[in-house]
């Protein structure tokens, strides 16, 4: 490098630093000292990094920090804003920003970290509500979102150094996730710069066009006119107030029109007046002044005083017509008001300690219901609220939808059947949980295997999706076909050797029931229902493919494989047997026989017709 470009560098710099000295001037001595350490630690750590602009890299963390504190952010936001790429881009781990910024710069460093480490392909509406609801999980703290709004936004103003193509995705990705969001913590200003930059970003054309139309001279008189105006009949009526107005931005007004499918000029808030005063009061007689100035367009007056939006956002919101025959909107509001509509709850308090009379800003969300919002609000707020599906990332920054409720297993299973299979637990956000662990939006997964594993029954207990159930189900059937073959053939050695069963694969229990059984101490019916082969409801009348019989026949050599090729000729399949020496050279055999609807009499029949049986009944 030539020491002239590192002269230019350090200036630069140099400059940015004192910009977020400006913009925290208020801080107490302790927080200043502390931020100043993160500038020395992010220059550090982001020493050999440039910006796709060719800038030191450290001039992003800078500026974004700096758009943090104007936006009210408080210095440990701030603080983690300076650091907020360092555990994502360079070699600082959360475990030093903790110790050298205290954990509470390292919780907002790590969510900034989870964040950016979800891909965003380019989304649809439903992919971009999805993606907002996976932010908002991952964040975690909503002070996370106002850091990442900031860096969007850094990232917007310099994005020209972008080939086009990359511009127009980000640009893209932009308006569906960034803006909206930063609308939701109630960011307006960023919001509305994001949203510009990213529009022109991603519809380059419509872009032009839109702001030909806003750029139209007679709306610029009218706003010009109408403030003047306004302004002069307040102070005649002696009401203090501050009056501004703006001419509607590109993108809402592209994004309205096309809504509402009417040109743009035809929108009815494209010039709009913004009043604020010291008291509430003061904002329904400024109203009455506004009004007797103009009439009020019929059915365009909103008192979000009275009834605050979703997102606190309070206001009177009226159009009148003006003189020229443009609408024009007006709002007014306090100045509590307008801090809380321009830079948004979120950045002003910790939210560790939410203040109880204030719902936490997420509830909000919830809560909302306004009909004249959007479509999207509403399907943001339904995503958001919803308590029917989760968001799980995979190893790889992939996202799985599952249905809420669902277990390790349920997403190894919906990855894939073998993996269902072999799983034997998992790293949940890096730490080893069991199979059953419940999962929640934007937990990380990553499913350890044991391939030597079956899974056994018992995991149907822990899985809420079909997919997975289907496949331990079809286990538990094998599984428990193996055991009753082994239990048949067992009662049949006992019976024919008089000797106590011993088999591998049934648990002692079972060994027991089976003995019982063979020296006639129980009952058929109770020996099978602890067996857990008793067929429940329906399956018992046959109705359904599934009969328990019971033959007494006179024993004789081959009698049990005749008994079974007569099933079997029948289209049976015998899935249990046992066999009971009754002395005297008598037999009882239990066979339990899944066999086709409506077959059952015929096996019964067919049955009654085998050499030497004395009589077949239905257990
Ligand atoms: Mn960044």
């Amino acid at each position: 490098m030539s020491a002239k470009r590192a002269d230019g560098d350090a200036a630069l710099v140099q400059q940015q630093v004192q910009e977020v000295r400006r913009a925290t001037r208020n801080m107490s001595r302790a927080d200043r000292k502390r931020l100043q350490l993160a500038i020395e630690y992010g220059k550090r750590q982001h020493a050999k990094q440039r910006r796709a602009s060719g800038e030191p890299y450290i001039c992003h963390p800078l500026e974004v920090a700096r758009i943090v504190a104007e936006s009210g952010g408080q210095a440990d936001s701030v603080i983690a804003a300076i650091l907020h790429d360092t555990v994502e881009d360079t070699q600082a781990t959360i475990e030093d920003i903790e110790s050298r910024f205290g954990s509470e710069v390292a919780t907002l460093v790590d969510g900034c970290t989870k964040v950016a480490e979800v891909r965003v392909s380019t989304p649809d509406a439903m992919e971009a509500a999805r993606m907002r609801k996976l932010l908002v999980a991952l964040a975690r703290d909503p002070r996370v979102i106002v850091i990442k709004a900031a860096d969007r936004l850094h990232n917007m103003r310099t994005i020209k150094a972008l080939s086009q193509e990359k511009a127009r995705r980000i640009g893209i990705e932009t308006l569906a996730v960034h803006g909206p969001l930063a609308g939701r913590v109630g960011l307006t200003a960023i919001k509305a710069e994001l949203e510009d930059l990213a529009f022109e970003a991603a519809h380059p054309k419509e872009y032009e066009e839109v702001k030909g139309e806003l750029d139209d001279p007679r709306l610029q008189e009218v706003l010009r006119g109408a403030l003047g105006t306004l302004d002069q009949h307040l102070e005649s009526q002696r009401l203090y107030a501050k009056v501004s107005g703006r001419i509607k931005m590109p993108w809402s007004a592209y994004k309205k029109a096309r809504q509402l499918n009417i040109p743009v000029r035809e929108l009815h808030d494209l010039v709009g007046l913004r009043v604020i005063v010291s008291s509430v009061t003061e904002c329904y007689i400024v109203l009455g002044a506004v009004h007797s100035l103009w009439p009020p367009a019929e059915g365009r007056f909103k008192d979000y005083i009275a009834q605050p939006k979703f997102n606190r956002y309070q206001s009177l919101h009226t159009s009148v017509v003006h003189p020229s025959g443009v609408l024009v909107e007006v709002q007014i509001r306090t100045q509590e008001m307008h801090d809380r509509a321009e830079h948004g709850t979120a950045a002003h308090r910790s939210y560790k300690n939410a203040d109880p009379d204030e719902p936490a800003w997420l509830q909000r969300l919830l809560d909302h219901h306004d009909e004249n919002d959007s479509d999207y609000i509403k399907s943001v707020a339904r995503e958001l609220g919803s308590d029917e599906e989760i968001l799980v990332i995979t190893p790889q920054g992939d996202t799985t939808i599952l249905p809420s409720g669902s277990s390790v297993l349920d997403f190894a299973y919906a990855i894939h059947t073998d993996l269902g299979d072999s799983c034997s637990g998992a790293e949940v956000n890096g730490q080893p949980v069991d199979v059953s662990t419940t999962l929640k939006t934007g937990d990380r997964v990553r499913i350890t295997t044991d391939p030597t594993l079956t899974p056994p029954p018992s995991w149907i207990d822990f899985c809420v999706t079909r997919r997975a159930r289907t496949a331990i189900r079809s286990h538990r059937k094998r599984a428990m076909r193996r055991q009753h073959q082994a239990a048949g053939e067992a009662i049949v050695a006992s019976a024919t050797l008089g000797a106590s069963p011993s088999i591998d694969g049934i648990g002692e229990q079972q060994e027991e029931t089976l003995a019982r059984l063979g020296r006639g101490e129980i009952e058929v019916a109770d020996a099978l229902a602890e067996l857990g082969v008793r067929p429940e409801g329906p399956h018992a009348t046959g109705a359904t493919g599934r009969t328990l019989i019971e033959v007494e026949a006179n024993d004789r050599h081959g009698l049990l494989a005749e008994v079974a090729g007569v099933i079997a000729q029948c289209g049976g399949d015998i899935v249990f047997s046992s066999t009971t020496n009754l002395g005297n050279g008598r037999c009882r055999e239990i066979f339990e026989v899944t066999h086709p609807p409506g077959a059952r009499d015929t096996v019964l029949n067919s049955t009654r017709q085998v050499a030497g049986v004395i009589r077949v009944a239905t257990v």
